[in-house]
């Protein structure tokens, strides 16, 4: 198996190497990330200006290293259009150091990573942790080798791409592994206003992740203090509300 690793927290990460390190004894890894934290940018492309890779020396034995100056979509297209091409079985883009659920998943760095490693054509996941105290990384990349072991022998289905998401607890503490939907909760942004003397600025804050009590959300199923595993696609248009919009299109080319 050879994985294409990336994140959006930069490639300098603790998450980004405790992965690598558990990886590498199963696969043939190489890492391509941002060379800084690119946390909340989402599927953000650069096309207005050229992007620079550095070549790092290897900070895990036989693993090549590149920082790109770009996000991590970027990192994945120069990933797969130059640097490894088609030599990858599978991108993981993590282990992110906070969850990505719900409707969270609109601005994650993290999934819009993998979600690029799907579009171009690639078996692809994103693996997220809780924040807390005393990081239990661990687990995550534990959970992501045992993964990568299944995906290998049995394949993902080709319409989906996994997000991954891991309480903060050893492995021998968690409940259990739940396939999920994504809830329609979110940290809700909220605006904070100050002032410097010379101007005033804001801040968007992200508040707590609100309460669910829907049992087969990925926001329940890390409550319970589970693994969840939401299959994710880019089939974005809508059937079910298409049919509210017949009203709409009639004399719409006609003067009212
Ligand atoms: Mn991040």
């Amino acid at each position: 198996m050879r994985i294409l690793v990336t994140n959006d927290d930069g490639v300098f990460t603790e998450g980004l190497w405790t992965l690598v390190n558990e990886l590498r004894n199963i696969s043939q890894v190489t890492v391509v990330a941002p060379d800084r934290e690119q946390s909340a940018v989402g599927t953000a492309v650069t096309l207005w200006r050229p992007l620079r890779i550095r070549e790092m020396k290897p900070i895990a034995p036989e693993v090549a290293t590149y920082a790109v100056e770009g996000t991590p979509s970027d990192s994945v297209i120069l990933a797969l259009g130059k640097l490894v091409k088609n030599r990858v079985d599978l991108v993981i883009s993590g282990i992110n150091q906070g969850l990505n659920l719900g409707d969270d998943v609109h601005i994650s760095g993290t999934v819009g990573a993998a979600l690029q490693g799907y579009l171009h054509g690639f078996p692809a996941l994103a693996i997220s942790t809780a924040r807390g105290n005393g990081l239990h990384l661990d687990t995550a990349a534990k959970l992501t080798a045992r993964l990568v072991k299944k995906i290998a022998s049995d394949s993902l289905p080709k319409d989906i791409f996994l997000n991954v998401n891991v309480p903060n607890r050893p492995l021998d503490e968690i409940g259990m592994v739940q396939v999920t939907r994504l809830a329609r909760e979110s940290h809700i942004n909220t605006v904070e206003e100050s002032e410097n003397g010379k101007s005033r600025y804001y801040w968007l804050v992200r508040q707590q992740l609100s309460k669910t009590k829907d049992r087969k959300t990925d926001v329940w199923a890390i409550e319970q203090g589970n693994i969840s595993i939401t299959p994710l696609s880019t089939e974005l248009s809508s059937k079910s509300s298409s049919s509210g919009l017949g009203n709409l299109c009639p004399g719409l080319l006609q003067e009212l």
